[in-house]
């Protein structure tokens, strides 16, 4: 490692650099130029209703077209804009961009659905994000209880300031927890947050097996049905609205229906899909 060694040096040639090291430079080298040219875009999941397998809403999620990497996921390159800080103005193209869209869905549907924008941590440190919200939802015309916005559990716990999470509650938008059962929450603190929804963690409902037969024959471990039956109780008592992330199977949706979860995400209900086939299908 050319900086382990106290030398300080970071130039690309240096051999001891290992691949990865390029790799990660190259991309967060290209990120900027890439916002400029228009290589990033959003796909949006569906978020659907349990109980009546209505679509109430859709997770926007980024991609980048990359001129020489290719097509790449969030998880490519989102760490490293965070790392770098580019995630500041990344993250206000996706709020921008999901809105604008969003708002658009208005006119093709008579309810339509709400928009939800994940959040890195550093934007959430900043408290610039109030008035970057504020402005992008006059700017778009959404209506603030169309957007809800999706923050980790430690990202709530720690770089995310109470008075932050207070101001983006009072505009009318929703917070969500990212991955809920992931990190580690603090349940006193969990509390006095102006907290909305709750998404559990595709983990757990990975782990849904279908219910034993008449006989009782069938032997499974239960015990990631116990946990979302316990997380969802406590969602309940706080008076969250629980989505339950990763839902490939029809077995997961019955049993989720079972325990009372109120909202599921997952293949079993629709990828990832650009912006035309959301309209197609708010059209029907
Ligand atoms: P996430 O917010 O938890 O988003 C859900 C991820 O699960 C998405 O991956 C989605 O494509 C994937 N997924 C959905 N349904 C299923 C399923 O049934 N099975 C499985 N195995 N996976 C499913 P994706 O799009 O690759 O995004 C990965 C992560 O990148 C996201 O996790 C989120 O943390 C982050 N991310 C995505 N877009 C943004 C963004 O605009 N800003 C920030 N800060 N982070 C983003
Ligand atoms: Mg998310
Ligand atoms: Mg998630
Ligand atoms: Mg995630």
């Amino acid at each position: 490692w050319a900086k382990a060694d106290g030398r300080n040096r970071w130039a690309l040639y240096d051999p001891r650099r290992s691949e990865a090291e390029v790799a990660r430079y190259a991309i967060s080298a290209s990120m900027p130029a890439g916002l400029e040219r228009g290589e990033f875009y959003l796909e949006y999941q569906p978020i659907t209703a349990l109980e009546d397998g209505t679509m109430r809403g859709l997770e926007a999620l980024v991609r980048w077209r990359h001129p020489t990497f290719g097509a790449m996921r969030p998880d490519d390159f989102i760490g490293i804009a965070e790392d770098t800080g580019l995630i500041v103005p990344l993250g206000r193209w996706v709020l921008e961009q999901a809105c604008r869209e969003a708002q658009a869905w208005a006119a093709l549907t008579e309810r339509p659905p709400f928009v939800s924008v994940n959040v890195a941590a550093r934007q959430a440190a900043d408290p610039a994000l109030v008035d970057e919200v504020r402005a992008v939802l006059e700017q778009t015309g959404l209506p603030p209880q169309r957007l809800q916005l999706e923050l980790t559990e430690s990202a709530l716990m720690g770089p995310a300031p109470i008075e932050t999470l207070r101001a983006l509650a009072d505009l009318g938008c929703r917070i969500a927890i990212d991955d809920f059962g992931t990190g580690y929450s603090n349940l006193a603190y969990l509390r006095s947050l102006p907290v909305k929804s709750l998404k559990l963690a595709s983990l757990f409902v990975a782990g849904l097996q279908p219910l034993p037969g008449p006989g009782g024959e069938l032997e499974t471990d239960d015990t990631d049905a116990q946990i979302v039956a316990t997380l969802v109780s406590l969602a309940r008592t706080l008076r969250l609205t629980v989505t339950a992330e990763g839902i490939e199977t029809s077995t997961q949706v019955e049993r989720l229906r079972e325990i009372g979860c109120h909202l599921g995400q997952g293949w079993l209900f629709g990828t990832p899909m650009p912006p035309d086939e959301v309209r197609k299908l708010l059209l029907g």
